[in-house]
């Protein structure tokens, strides 16, 4: 059967079309800047690529230019819009809502929009992507797949935030986490490798968003990122974990709203914040090149990291692997070695050959004496919504 993934994002669309239950990819891409002249269509298949460069003023006609792409008799991969029997759309918050994947019905779809003051930059265009799929796809099955649902599992004391409970039961003011679709995928590919359905594992996804979760019993048990995008690591523009008194001071000081403090903490913060660069590989150089604002930026990233693996091990009770994902967890040799450094209390013992091969395999770069293993897992979020919409059309 084929299955259309998609991302549906303020300004652009991801989409994979994939082959299963053989995972093949048939065609992807992405459309980009939309709301402008000039948008871009980016779309590859087994044997063409094509780049279209023209005017998307919205969702509807990005997606209704992609699908022309899918049939043409140049580059398509199926002549009928029904032979995609299913699309499946990554929607970012599911609240406390959606403990699951589910298939969309008019419900869903308001439940969703019921959920866009908790997600305000991404469910509104995750909804846009649904309506306009289902007017584009009329007999496909339409499914969600959330970036909540993973850390539903997140116990009651972990999730709930010490202030008056009212917030939390009359405001739904609670830790829901996110990166949920490629946690659970990293972390069941962790557990395929280690042959161990109970494997104690943290997961430590490091792209331009940044975060860990602690895994038992392939169950996320607890995670860094909370209410918001902006709790624990240092991100690429993002300060991750700050003392409050921080926010407090600078909106007295500077005479700063919320909203300047927001984006001061989510917009110009983290890398970016500190070295004026918030792309890690600039970053890298430069401390190579003997940058100490770069050196100190790295040393602070990584030791950020190192005090959430001293806390997950604890709250895991053990640790049978860490595992890196993500751009910078699958790529940055420096800061797999960095977090690394001086772990063995924690039984972590680099392999630094293993660290330095590059690959998009799986791979395990601790030494053969390590007692926690060091993993390296490519994510793949598209494949783990397809396999979803596989896995619901079993049912
Ligand atoms: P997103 O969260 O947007 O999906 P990615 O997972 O693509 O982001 O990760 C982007 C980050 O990965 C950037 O900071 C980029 O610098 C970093 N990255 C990609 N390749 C490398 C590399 N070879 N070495 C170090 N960092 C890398």
């Amino acid at each position: 059967m084929k299955v259309l993934v998609i991302n549906s994002g303020s300004s652009s669309i991801k989409f994979q079309l994939f082959k299963m239950p053989e995972q093949e990819v048939i065609a992807s891409g992405l459309v980009e800047k939309i709301g402008l002249k000039n948008g871009e269509i980016h779309y590859n298949t087994q044997k063409k690529s094509v780049n279209i460069e023209m005017e998307i003023p919205d969702h509807a006609v990005g997606l209704r230019e992609v699908v022309n792409l899918l049939m043409s008799s140049a580059s398509g991969v199926i002549s009928n819009v029904d032979e995609i029997e299913m699309i499946g759309h990554r929607v970012v918050h599911g609240g406390k809502e959606f403990l699951n994947t589910v298939e969309i019905n008019q419900d869903v779809i308001d439940r969703i929009k019921s959920l866009f003051n908790l997600a305000p930059l991404h469910n509104p265009p995750n909804h846009v992507g649904i309506v306009v799929a289902q007017d584009i796809f009329p007999n496909a099955r339409q499914i969600a797949v959330f970036d909540t649902s993973f850390h539903q599992t997140i116990p009651e004391k972990a999730h709930t935030f010490a202030i008056p409970l009212k917030f939390r039961d009359e405001h739904d003011i609670r830790l829901y986490g996110f990166h949920g679709i490629s946690h659970h995928y990293v972390s069941q590919k962790a557990i395929e490798y280690l042959h161990n359905p109970k494997a104690k594992l943290i997961v430590i996804h490091l792209g331009n968003g940044c975060s860990m979760t602690a895994v038992k019993d392939g169950k996320s048990i607890d995670h860094s990122l909370g209410f918001g995008p902006n709790q624990g690591l240092i991100m690429g523009t993002r300060s991750g974990d700050i003392d409050q008194g921080v926010i407090f001071y600078l909106m007295e000081k500077f005479n700063m709203g919320a909203q300047e403090v927001s984006d001061l903490l989510t917009k110009k913060s983290g890398m970016l914040g500190l070295t004026g660069d918030s792309d890690l590989r600039g970053i890298e150089e430069r401390a190579n090149n003997g940058d100490e604002i770069a050196q100190l930026a790295l040393e602070m990233n990584t030791y950020r990291i190192k005090k959430y693996i001293g806390t997950y091990a604890a709250v895991l009770n053990g640790l049978d692997a860490i595992v890196f994902t993500a751009g910078i967890g699958e790529n940055s040799e420096l800061i797999r070695a960095k977090v690394c450094e001086d772990m063995n209390y924690f039984g972590i013992e680099l392999d630094a050959n293993k660290n330095s091969i590059r690959s998009k395999e799986i791979r395990e770069i601790s030494t053969e004496y390590s007692r926690t293993k060091v993993l390296v897992i490519p994510t793949n979020e598209e494949l783990q919504i397809a396999k979803e919409c596989f896995a619901f059309q079993q049912k």
